[in-house]
């Protein structure tokens, strides 16, 4: 069995100008230290308007956080008035991004296809997609989120070679848990989580599966995050709100602790 190394990702949203971002990320750096980016790989997902400065800064004091965007265009290039393409995302040096966020999903109407599409795309420019599934209030309530879950997956990833699908992370987001304060049981996420891994061994091999890291999304903080990552299909953790507070987000990176 592979040893996944846990992924603790940031999500801003749509928080922070360019400075404030200069400033989280110097506190996120200062409140971590070597043994915690041993414990886990540290990334944020700032604005688009906030990448370069991240950049910089990542770079000028060889930070050991990475970095990546919140979304990416279907798109090379051209007359799509708004969009980012996955090439600028590359020159800036983004190494993950997220695709089929739930709230894309539900503001933006993206269904599988666009977010296949925008797989495709991270894929196209060497960057890795975080890719975001979870079920709605309703479809927990009528036990069916595993397979809506699937559904999910096996419309992200048509035509998705075992190459590409092997580096992918999945973040499995109960759309009833983000930002609402209300967390999912440890058993919850496991037991989406590992459906996740058990689908990725029937798409591709169970080689594939066992490398893929699949994270939990929806209300972690510092206090529930060490029992939902003590879950054997649990590989990490995609943070909205706490992450915006540096020693929020560091008490999740340790986790272990
Ligand atoms: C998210 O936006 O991906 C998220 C998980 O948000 P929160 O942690 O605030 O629930």
């Amino acid at each position: 069995m592979a040893k996944r190394m846990p992924l603790i990702a940031g999500n801003w949203k749509m928080n922070n100008n360019h400075l404030e971002a200069i400033a989280l990320v110097q506190k996120l750096a200062f409140a971590l230290n070597d043994k915690d980016y041993d414990n886990a790989e540290v990334v944020v997902l700032p604005p688009f308007t906030d990448i370069r400065s991240v950049q910089t800064l990542v770079d000028g004091d060889k930070l050991r956080i990475g970095f990546g965007a919140q979304d990416i265009s279907a798109h090379d290039k051209g007359a799509y008035t708004g969009e980012i393409s996955g090439a600028m995302l590359a020159k800036l040096e983004c190494s993950y991004v997220l695709v089929g966020h739930s709230e894309r999903r539900e503001y933006h109407n993206e269904d599988d296809a666009l977010v296949n599409a925008k797989v495709k795309a991270a894929y196209k420019n060497g960057i890795v997609p975080i890719l975001c599934v979870g079920e709605g209030l309703e479809v927990r309530k009528a036990g069916a989120q595993v397979e809506h879950v699937l559904a999910q997956l096996d419309g992200a990833l048509k035509e998705i070679t075992a190459e590409q699908a092997e580096k992918i992370v999945v973040a499995y987001e109960p759309v009833w848990a983000i930002g609402t304060g209300e967390v999912a049981t440890p058993e919850d996420a496991q037991e989406v989580c590992a459906a996740i891994r058990a689908r990725l061994a029937e798409l591709y091999s169970p080689e594939v599966a066992d490398a893929v890291r699949v994270l939990y999304g929806g209300s972690v903080k510092g206090d529930n995050a060490p029992g939902i990552m003590a879950k054997a299909d649990v590989d990490g953790a995609l943070v909205g709100g706490a992450c915006l507070k540096a020693d929020e987000f560091a008490k999740v990176i340790r986790f272990r602790e």
